[in-house]
């Protein structure tokens, strides 16, 4: 029987071991972490439950593909449950706009912000994404050859690689604060919507005419039925153990050493952890000739988080599960990420309030605040009051938290082994960062495959589960 080895436990390498698994390869995941999930993490303390990672779910479908390939019913495991009207948009001047995969609320809600063409949005968004879906979504790219395909060309032409997001979606609104609403979707991909591509604009698609939605008893609920799955079908997970580094032998991984000095032989290996610190702390340089540390050191970090998980023993009732409180400057906010590299004067603030949706997740009201930063280091204390005295501002009243935890970017970095803290690796900021995303397959290491949130096809939890089932070992 072929073996295959995974770092990382992250949704990207449990996906991957499943994959190959039900392909007949005997998989040992091994995760640095005492958890398996990687960055879809639960904190659970004092009664208060947080999902930490993704907290807007979109794509059911790909996580129960998942499931499904092992011969387990989905149903068994996880239950989502949609959110159609989803999102709460408050602005800096007080007036609100809710989002809604029902169109016709949606143009209503819209029509009080002046011209738009909703329709035209919600159908261009959608062939973005059927293009995307047939031609990137589901292939892995080893060289820069598999571009020139001539199908794969007439695809790209075709997904607006060269309009940025913003001026797609000036093409069909108007109100600055309706766009600031549609432009925050390049940070789903860790980017700012004045370089990230048009292409990304197909998120619309999946939360506009498809819908949001939360996994009931928390969205970690993914990452604990992967984890069942594998271990039920002979899988080892080794939590707690740290890869130090590949064994190399003629341009092929043979297998990896442990921090411990142990040494555990392979067919595969794949590479769940951040690719940009992976492949530089694992692979010596003398065996990866495409990636040598200086190139590595010329990849921009793309948008790293500042967090603050806030737990009320009273329910705060008119806070919804979804709401963002927009910054009166978008394009200050972005420059001072991007080129100034520091925290945001006036932060768009995201809250995610499970207990809005599913109360028994929590004793009463779990706050996941989230809001964009550098990957860089911060000053907790310092920016934690600041988030506070924004929120009283902006009319949410916190008052005294009865539990709160704060993660920023040097935790990420730490915690996670992720670049400089950054949630998807590299940034999307150009042609060529957001389509040639470091391929899958390791171009030196013919045996080796990257799987995860900072390789192709890209950084959200759905993508990240298909990087992992597009791993093409089997025990063949
Ligand atoms: C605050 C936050 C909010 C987010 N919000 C959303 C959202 O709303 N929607 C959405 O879809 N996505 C969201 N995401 C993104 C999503 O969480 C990630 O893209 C996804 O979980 C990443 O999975 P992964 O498998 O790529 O890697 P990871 O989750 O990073 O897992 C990789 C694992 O490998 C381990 N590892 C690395 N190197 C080694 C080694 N040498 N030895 C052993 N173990 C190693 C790491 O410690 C880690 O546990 C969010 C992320 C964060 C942090």
């Amino acid at each position: 029987m072929k073996k295959a080895i995974v770092i990382g436990a992250g949704l990207g390498g449990l996906s991957a071991a499943i994959t190959m698994q039900s392909k007949g390869v005997d998989v040992t995941v091994f995760d640095e972490n005492p958890h398996a999930g990687g960055k879809m993490m639960s904190v659970d303390s004092e009664g208060f439950h947080f999902d930490f990672g993704p907290n807007t779910m979109t794509m059911p479908h790909v996580f129960q593909q998942v499931i499904k390939q092992a011969g387990e019913n989905p149903d068994e495991y996880f239950t989502f449950q949609k959110l159609t009207r989803h999102t709460r948009n408050v602005f800096a001047d007080g007036s609100e706009l809710w989002q809604t995969a029902d169109e016709k609320s949606m143009i209503r809600e819209l029509d009080r912000f002046g011209p738009h063409t909703y329709d035209r949005y919600t159908e261009e968004v959608r062939r973005l994404y059927t293009l995307a879906e047939s031609h990137f979504f589901h292939r892995t790219f080893r060289s820069w050859k598999d571009y020139l395909s001539p199908s794969l060309a007439g695809a790209m032409a075709q997904v607006r690689p060269l309009e940025s997001m913003d001026h797609f979606h000036r093409r069909f609104f108007s109100d600055e604060r309706v766009l600031q609403v549609f432009n925050r979707y390049a940070t789903y991909i860790g980017s700012s919507p004045f370089k990230a591509p048009a292409t990304f604009s197909l998120i619309g698609h999946l939360e506009m005419n498809d819908g949001v939605y939360y996994v009931k008893g928390g969205n970690v609920k993914i990452a604990h039925a992967f984890q069942s799955v594998f271990e039920k079908k002979g899988g080892s997970l080794q939590l707690n153990t740290r890869v130090k580094r590949l064994i190399v032998r003629n341009q092929k991984a043979v297998g990896v050493e442990l921090q411990s000095g142990e040494t555990v032989e392979a067919d595969f290996v794949v590479i769940n952890g951040d690719f940009v610190t992976a492949t530089r702390s694992l692979i010596d340089e003398g065996d990866r000739p495409t990636y040598q540390n200086r190139k590595l050191d010329r990849f921009h970090p793309s948008i790293s988080a500042f967090v603050m998980m806030i737990g009320k023993r009273e329910r705060i009732m008119d806070l919804p599960h979804h709401q963002v409180m927009f910054t009166s400057d978008y394009e200050g906010e972005f420059r001072q990420i991007f080129q100034e590299n520091r925290m945001p004067e006036d932060p768009t603030i995201y809250i995610s309030h499970s207990a809005a949706t599913d109360p028994a997740v929590t004793s009463g009201s779990n706050l996941f605040v989230l809001v964009n930063a550098p990957a860089a280091e911060v000053n907790p204390e310092r920016y934690k009051e600041q988030i506070y005295e924004r929120l009283l501002q902006k009319g949410v009243n916190i008052g005294a938290p009865d539990f709160e935890k704060v993660i920023a970017p040097q935790d990420i970095a730490r915690q996670f082994s992720a670049y400089k803290g950054a949630l998807y690796g590299i940034s999307s900021h150009n042609l060529k960062d957001s389509f040639l995303r470091p391929r899958n397959g390791h171009p030196d290491l013919s045996n080796v495959y990257y799987a995860g949130g900072t390789t192709h096809p890209g950084g959200g939890s759905p993508m990240v589960v298909l990087s992992g089932l597009n791993v093409p070992f089997s025990g063949e």
